[in-house]
């Protein structure tokens, strides 16, 4: 038996390199142990000749480099058993029945949740710094995801210097730099602070108990996570008290509902119009039929209707998109082309009903070129987004979202009046004259574009997230 010694917990290199001399001198997986811990005797593999190169496919190492940040001690074991096989069977991945594979790609999604959950669930403290503001947070992530995560962080958070402290590694950033140091004790974090504060009230204010399902709610944040959030010291407090408000909140004097305002066919028939014309779906329905009259800019030439927004009247989510696409203009319903499907697929993501939110563009003509047959997006201009935006406004104050998310640029200067720089901003909270709240996100389409599908998935998924951060804020989810 040989034991090979790595040289640290996520030593994915050491491994890699020991693999392949154990592999080129046909040494099988069950002849060798592999250890971090410092052993006495622990054999010198790097001596053994280097084998001649043979190749891999890419999935085996993406998958690996995942695998190698498990803490299960039988990581390197099952990966080298899935080199060794892979010689022989190429194609052994795609044996998706096969226990070897299921057991590394069941070790790869626990990785990949421990760092979807450090997404979600790091909190920022603000701490003294000699240059000014910084903030810190103390995680205790249950698989080595720091160095794979922390980029995430760098791109959200560009413009703040932070740390995040846990007990395996802990990651910098200056505002340059992207630094790492050893792992820390939970004492080296600050004291709470008015940080800490904001987030419990926040999380209090958009604690809903009528819809309190303890369950659902330990699988969203595991118990594991709650001594490290400031707003889980209020759960078990909220738990408690949730009968007694859901009572008081059965026994009040009922609201009148507000009827949901009709799609677009429905605007057109003026039978169905008149039906619904109960208060505020009728203002809505109104403004519809307005629009499509609309002249106080040249796009409705060119454009084959007005494409209005949809939703209830009393949603408290409101997501301005930038302006119909083709599929849109055609059909006189937003979000509903290839930019609206990956909107959905991201709403259904994070957990949120597109029937809850109300849907809209910041302008509401489509404005293209032609290009032979096709008719090709062009973004609309400044004079445009503010000629349509008397058009959101009256939207705004009908159904008064408490939050407004602003899908892309367009969208954020409809939204707040100022160019916003989306990928500094997304994740702030602007408070808005009208009471509301914005949040700014890409725009769907953006992610469309983007080449590398690996940078893509993960545009996605921070594109989901802002989506569920907005309807947390918003009380949606
Ligand atoms: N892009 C948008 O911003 N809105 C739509 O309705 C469709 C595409």
């Amino acid at each position: 038996m040989l034991t090979v010694r790595l040289a640290h917990e996520t030593d994915f290199e050491g491994w890699r390199d020991a693999a392949r001399r154990l592999r080129g001198q046909r040494i099988a997986p069950g002849e060798v142990c592999w250890t971090t811990e410092p052993q006495l005797f622990a054999d010198d593999v790097a001596a053994l000749p280097e084998p001649k190169p043979f190749a891999v496919p890419a999935n085996f190492v993406e998958l690996a480099e995942d695998v190698a940040l498990n803490r299960a001690a039988h990581r390197w074991d099952a990966l080298y058993r899935l080199l060794w096989r892979l010689e022989r069977e190429p194609r052994l991945l795609a044996l998706t029945s096969d226990p070897e594979v299921l057991e590394a790609r069941h070790l790869r999604a626990e990785v990949s949740k421990a760092s979807h959950k450090m997404k979600a669930f790091v909190r920022f403290r603000e701490i003294p710094h000699p240059d000014g503001e910084a903030y810190a947070a103390w995680f205790e992530p249950p698989h080595r995801v720091v160095a794979k995560t922390a980029p995430f962080f760098v791109r959200r958070f560009t413009t703040m210097r932070f740390s995040i402290l846990t007990p395996d590694l802990c990651a910098h950033w200056d505002g340059r730099h992207l630094r790492f140091t050893p792992g820390e004790d939970r004492a080296s974090i600050p004291a709470p602070d008015a940080l800490e504060d904001a987030w419990t009230t926040y999380y209090a204010s958009i604690f809903n108990p009528a819809r309190l399902k303890v369950k659902m709610m330990q699988k969203e944040m595991p118990k594991r996570y709650w001594r490290n959030l400031p707003e889980a010291a209020l759960i078990e407090g909220l738990i408690q008290q949730a009968q007694e408000r859901t009572e008081v909140m059965v026994q009040a004097e009922p609201t009148t509902p507000a009827r949901r305002l009709a799609g677009k066919a429905e605007v057109r028939d003026r039978a169905v119009v008149e039906r619904d014309a109960a208060p505020l779906a009728g203002d809505l329905i109104a403004l519809a039929k307005l629009e499509q009259g609309c002249r106080r800019c040249e796009l409705w030439k060119t454009a084959t209707q007005a494409v209005t927004g949809e939703g209830p009247g009393t949603a408290r989510l409101m997501l301005v998109g930038e302006q119909p696409g083709d599929n849109e203009d055609l059909q006189g319903r937003a979000s509903i082309g290839p930019a609206g499907q990956l909107l959905d697929r991201a709403l259904d993501e994070a957990g949120i009903e597109r029937s809850a939110l109300y849907v809209t563009n910041a302008v509401k003509h489509f404005k293209h070129e032609p290009r032979g047959k096709r008719r090709l997006h062009k973004r609309p201009d400044r004079a445009e987004v503010s000629a349509c935006r008397w058009w959101l406004d009256t939207e705004r104050r009908l159904v008064r979202p408490r939050v407004i998310l602003a899908l892309g640029a367009t969208a954020a200067l409809a939204v707040t009046g100022k160019t916003i720089p989306i990928m500094k901003s997304r994740g702030q909270i602007i408070q808005l004259d009208d009471q509301a709240q914005a949040m700014v996100t890409v725009h769907p389409s953006y992610l469309l574009r983007v080449p590398d599908e690996r940078a893509r998935a993960e545009g996605f998924e921070m594109f989901a997230h802002d989506l569920r951060e907005a309807a947390r804020l918003a009380g949606v989810v």
